[in-house]
């Protein structure tokens, strides 16, 4: 049964989206929405749901994911409700929904507290790089700044992020159980009945669809580049292809997913000791997604300032927070990068360097289920889900059961 959530309005402008009790239903969204799709109708009936608080029933659906926030239906809204600031929105909403310890709500509601959390985050790295680590008369290692044990810092180290990553997990989990909906799917499972081979194959093709289509190669975002003409014709929109939304996306999501590839395989295989040459795979992909990273950003930040296209025109502190951060840490990551193939780096120079770039995407990190960045987990997932479920929807009956069902 579906719940009716009466202060739902209320509660969602809280993430960022505007008066959406100013729609009037007529449809001109959904209408030049190039991503709205028969079997994921959206925006209008989303933000139909939201106006009669079916809170419940707007965060089991797909479409809110399905979304890229082009801004074509705020531009087209005759009662200016920003229906794609509404979409973004639900999103964070959704987020911080998934969040069990409730730590999210807090960081979308009350930004600052961000800032409180990026300083505690620095100071921790400021003791590990400054603290004079002396042994005390029980022969325990300890920082002599604050007499606190060694040990002690790098164990809260390991439980914060031990406890990040369980968030995370659990957010991935529930999220893909919600979109699965294993009463919906049990009774698809007991109807079809696939067979182990067509069930791998299934899942291999969409774990490819998403990975690929949907991570990487952003091929259904590649479609908000279309316009329709007067005559309801799809042509491409003048923008240069440097320029292009999903480009600009893509070359951030590229640079993040690189930078986080090639810090892992130096961490893993590097002797931080020796210094290697720029050609060095993960240092040349580090290379490769900084430039990435701090182009994507760099544009959007300035479009974000400019707030000329709709898309760019509504920015909440989240959006800042985030966008900002990733810009900062591709910099400062380039910078040091820079720094390492110098012949004369005085070593507390780089010290401070290496704490304002680690800190923040420390921060980053470890803040993963609770801020924007969880999109990049839970769209994927939300999309393979129910792609899972319309190709197992779309399987034939086996001829068994089709023999059995003639014969009833
Ligand atoms: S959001 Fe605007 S365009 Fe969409 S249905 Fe409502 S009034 Fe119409
Ligand atoms: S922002 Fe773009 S993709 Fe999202 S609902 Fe509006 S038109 Fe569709």
């Amino acid at each position: 049964m579906n719940k009716v959530n009466t202060d739902f309005i209320k509660e969602i402008q809280k993430y960022g989206a505007f008066d959406i009790t100013a729609c009037f239903n007529c449809g001109n969204c959904t209408a030049v929405c190039p991503l709205s799709q028969e079997d994921g109708s959206f925006p209008r009936k989303m933000i139909r749901y939201a106006q009669i608080g079916l809170k419940d029933k707007l965060l089991d659906k797909k479409e809110m994911w399905m979304c890229y926030y082009c801004g074509k239906c705020s531009e087209t809204c005759p009662r200016q409700a920003e229906p794609g600031a509404f979409m973004s929105a639900l999103r964070k909403y959704a987020i911080a929904k998934q969040d069990i310890t409730g730590f999210s709500q807090l960081l979308f509601k009350m930004p600052w507290l961000n800032f409180i959390f990026l300083m505690f985050v620095a100071l921790v790295f400021a003791l590990f790089l400054y603290g004079v680590r002396v042994e005390n008369a029980e022969n325990e290692k300890i920082i002599e700044i604050f007499h606190i044990p060694y040990h002690l810092i790098h164990d809260m180290g390991i439980i914060i992020l031990a406890i990040a990553g369980f968030a995370l997990l659990a957010g991935i989990i529930m999220m893909l159980f919600r979109s699965l909906d294993i009463k919906e799917l049990i009774p698809i499972f007991k109807e079809k009945k696939p067979g182990v081979k067509t069930l791998i194959w299934l899942l291999i093709k969409e774990a490819w669809n998403v990975g690929w289509g949907e991570m990487l190669a952003f091929k259904r975002y590649q479609g908000c580049d279309a316009e329709e003409d007067t005559k309801g014709e799809k042509r491409e929109t003048k923008v240069g292809f440097l320029m292009k939304p999903w480009f600009l996306h893509a070359t951030i999501a590229w640079g993040f997913f690189g930078l986080f590839t090639a810090t892992v395989l130096d961490f893993l295989f590097k002797d931080p000791a020796i210094r290697v040459p720029l050609w060095y795979p993960p240092r040349l992909l580090g290379t490769i997604a900084g430039i990435f990273l701090i182009y994507g950003t760099s544009v959007v930040i300035v479009k974000r300032v400019i707030a000329k296209e709709k898309k760019y025109s509504n920015t909440t502190f989240a959006d800042w927070w985030f966008l900002l951060a990733l810009w900062y840490i591709g910099l400062t990551g380039f910078i040091l990068e820079i720094l390492v193939y110098l012949p004369e780096v005085d070593p507390k120079t780089a010290d401070i360097l290496f704490l304002f770039h680690v800190a923040p995407a420390m921060e980053l990190i470890v803040l993963a289920a609770y801020t924007k960045l969880a999109h990049v987990f839970y769209r994927p997932i939300v999309l393979f889900s129910y792609n899972l479920k319309k190709q197992l929807l779309n399987l034939k009956t086996s001829p068994r059961e089709e023999k059995q069902s003639d014969n009833e």
